[in-house]
């Protein structure tokens, strides 16, 4: 079967097929990561549909919506290699018409660590995954563990909505050296790159001590060394569901996520730690 590119809801009602459908949400720009993703989709249901959308809506106006990276024919390629059903990629005229008024709310975990950074971030990205979710309407739908807050929140909204669509996270991807892959890692100068290293370095620092003032201190060291070439925005050590900063005495699951900028790219990683009893 060769890729069906659907451009709205129209196409996409044409093109579904008998069995389940899984969703992999993306802005483009694909990469192993991604390639993941859909991977880890079709051992879930018959048919993938891969998304492709830079929502405008998660952008605020000082960040890089206009030069976000769009390689739209070999992201198609990519889809075709791995086996996916159907590619959805709306234009924004489509789906945000003007007179528009309704949009989801993150509440109050969509303006700590990574929402307290980027203001209304949350509410764009729950809004668009609810619209993807009504319009392609599949079974499970996969999200990255590197945009960990954002998978915390779309379980949130799942549970507090009702959405009756399974939610499936999938590890990190990285290079060998330990860089997250990220479109935004095109940006990087070589020397920049170097610079990057440092964010998941510290998470690695972070993850061989066992309680959470040495884990934030392990990993801080490692950054505060690449300063002032990489400005921190955060380093947080917290609960994998509400994001919220785990206590010295917590036990049980954590993430320690970072946010830094090299030059003029913002770059995210997190890890997953489990804190254990002493
Ligand atoms: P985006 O890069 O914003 O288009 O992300 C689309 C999906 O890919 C999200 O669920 C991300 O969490 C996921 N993703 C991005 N980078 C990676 C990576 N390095 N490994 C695994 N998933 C990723």
């Amino acid at each position: 079967m060769d890729l069906i590119v659907a451009r709205n809801r129209i196409d996409l009602v044409k093109a579904r097929g008998q069995g389940s459908v899984a969703l992999v949400p993306t802005m483009g720009a694909l990469h192993e990561g991604h390639r993941s993703l859909i991977r880890e989709a079709r051992t879930r249901a018959d048919q993938v549909v891969v998304s492709i959308f830079v929502n405008p809506l998660q952008f605020s106006p000082n960040e890089d919506f206009s030069r976000y990276p769009r390689t739209f024919d070999a992201d198609l390629e990519a889809c075709r290699d791995e086996g996916v059903a159907v590619v959805f990629a709306p234009t924004a005229d489509d789906m945000y018409p003007l007179d528009r008024q309704v949009s989801v709310q993150s509440g109050e975990m969509g303006t700590i660590v990574e929402g307290a950074i980027r203001p209304g971030h949350f509410d764009g990205v729950l809004t668009v995954v609810l619209k993807l979710f009504n319009l392609v309407q599949p079974d499970v739908a996969i999200f990255g563990q590197k945009d960990a807050q954002q998978l915390a929140m779309i379980r949130r909204m799942v549970a507090d909505l009702d959405l009756p669509i399974d939610i499936v996270g999938a590890p990190t991807v990285r290079e060998p050296d330990g860089l997250a892959l990220s479109s935004r890692n095109r940006y990087l100068s070589a020397d920049e790159r170097q610079i990057a290293l440092a964010l998941s370095a510290a998470l690695r620092a972070g993850a061989a001590e066992s309680v959470p003032s040495k884990i934030r201190a392990a990993a801080l060291s490692v950054l505060d060394a690449a300063a002032p070439r990489l400005a921190l925005d955060y380093l947080v050590l917290v609960d994998p569901a509400t994001f919220s900063e785990v206590y010295e005495s917590y036990r049980g699951e954590a993430v320690l996520a970072v946010a830094a900028k090299v030059g003029t790219t913002r770059l995210i990683d997190n890890v997953v730690l489990t804190l254990r009893p002493a």
